[in-house]
């Protein structure tokens, strides 16, 4: 007679794994199964050629405050990026940087701003739209809704600082412009940008999933890799979770915390939308552009939405004498690698023509939709026996994948 679980948690993603530590704390006997080989669902890093490649180019902001609930921020060893941007359009290259953080950058921003970049207009546009959020978050968070595009056109911000620096900026970030994305959302996700300083651990994005699975362990759960599931089967007593050229796995409750794209395989769920991403790492030599800052085409002359030496910020991700760039596109985009060079060369001059493609990631599922009105959030619990978690269940980001599993945990703890 197999054993019977108190949890089994189907995805070793940071929604799993999160639900994991605080079930295993709680005392409950856990076992979490993970169809892949290694932990962390989109956000993994594989070395290749001494470089360290995410699977797609992500940040992690130090403010997420789920984050800090679930870590210690010490224990990523977190390279921040400079907050700014280096705006590329045609030959004029702005720099636009966070003036109290980064007072060295000042004059240069100063010049960036009058260059056309930020019109008065658009400079009072950005105010009326981004500081309520800054002054009272929950007012905005507890408010009506509306796609982003929608409320920058109430904020009248309508010039080149919405075309040429907000809106490629976002859509790396969303994997849509804005005029699809709920501006609450966004305008929240802005805020953090302004208040925080996003940045990489140092030997990649897969350190936070890997410490988040150090915690579920020692606080008792067993994270059984390779081990696809194919079906829950959910009876009277106990829930049956079939696992492909594996053994069945009995528990009396399952937390379902598989990516969107999987979710109404299992359960009867709804599948969200999700937005696809496409990343190209390029090795550079020694000579790599210096600067460390997120470039953007103001033009969007191209595929590429932002693109950066990542390697300048986290030198870790490179082999000594080598730099690492990344340059991120919407997966709709395709992939045309002579347009993307064409464009990197017009970002970041002539020499990205020599640059040596290490890797490009397609990933069609990098986060769900989320469209207005931002939802309140989705119930966890879906049966007796059957709770579900994911950043599709709250906002596309790390933070909505660790407060899912928050959520998660604490319906099967009777606290939801
Ligand atoms: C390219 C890219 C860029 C991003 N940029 C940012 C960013 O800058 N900032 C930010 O906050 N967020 C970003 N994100 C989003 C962030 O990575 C995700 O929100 C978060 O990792 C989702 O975690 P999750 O646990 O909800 O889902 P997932 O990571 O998808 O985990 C689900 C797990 O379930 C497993 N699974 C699926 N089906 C089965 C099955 N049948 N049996 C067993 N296991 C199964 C999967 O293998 C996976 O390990 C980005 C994502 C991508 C892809």
């Amino acid at each position: 007679m197999t054993a019977v679980h108190d949890v089994a948690i189907v995805g070793a993603g940071l929604a799993g794994l999160r639900a994991a530590t605080l079930l295993a704390r709680a005392g409950r006997d856990v076992v979490v199964v993970e169809a892949q080989d290694e932990v962390g669902g989109r956000q993994r890093t594989d070395v290749v050629d001494g470089f360290r490649l995410d699977r797609g180019f992500q940040v992690l902001n130090p403010r997420y405050d789920a984050l800090a609930r679930a870590v210690d921020l010490a224990d990523l060893d977190l390279r921040p990026f400079p907050v700014g941007v280096r705006v590329v359009r045609g030959a004029r290259s702005d720099v636009l940087a966070h003036p109290v953080r980064h007072p060295g950058m000042l004059p240069a921003t100063l010049a960036g701003a009058l260059s056309g970049l930020v019109s008065p207009a658009d400079a009072a546009g950005a105010a009326r739209w981004l500081l309520p959020a800054l002054v009272r978050p929950a007012s905005v968070a507890n408010g009506p809704d509306a796609t982003l595009h929608e409320a920058w056109d109430r904020a009248r911000l309508r010039g080149p600082l919405r075309r040429s620096v907000l809106e490629p900026f976002l859509t790396g970030v969303l994997a849509d412009d804005g005029a699809g994305t709920s501006a609450v959302y966004a305008t929240l996700l802005a805020r953090l940008f302004a208040l925080g300083r996003p940045g990489v651990p140092a030997d990649g994005i897969a350190a936070l999933p890997q410490r988040l699975a150090a915690l579920a362990r020692s606080a008792g759960a067993d994270i059984r890799l390779s081990q696809p599931v194919r079906g829950i089967d959910v009876r009277a007593d106990r829930v049956e979770i079939g696992v492909a050229g594996g053994d069945a796995v009995s528990a009396r409750e399952v937390v379902v915390a598989v990516g969107g794209e999987a979710v109404a395989g299992l359960i009867d769920a709804p599948a969200p939308a999700m937005r696809g991403l496409q990343t190209w790492w390029f090795g550079a030599d020694a000579g790599a552009p210096a600067s460390a800052l997120l470039a953007v085409d103001g033009e969007r002359s191209g595929p590429i939405v932002n693109s950066v030496v990542i390697s300048r910020t986290a030198p870790g991700y490179a082999p000594s004498g080598r730099h690492l760039v990344a340059a991120s596109c919407l997966l709709r985009d395709g992939a045309d690698e002579a347009a993307v060079r064409a464009q990197l060369a017009r970002m970041w001059g002539g020499e990205a023509a020599a640059w040596e493609l290490a890797r490009r990631d397609d990933i069609p599922h990098a986060l769900p939709a989320l469209g207005p009105p931002m939802r309140h959030p989705s119930p966890v619990r879906l049966s007796e026996r059957v709770v579900v978690a994911g950043d599709h269940r709250e906002t596309p980001s790390i933070a909505g994948a660790l407060v899912s599993g928050e959520r998660a945990a604490a319906a099967v703890l009777g606290q939801g």
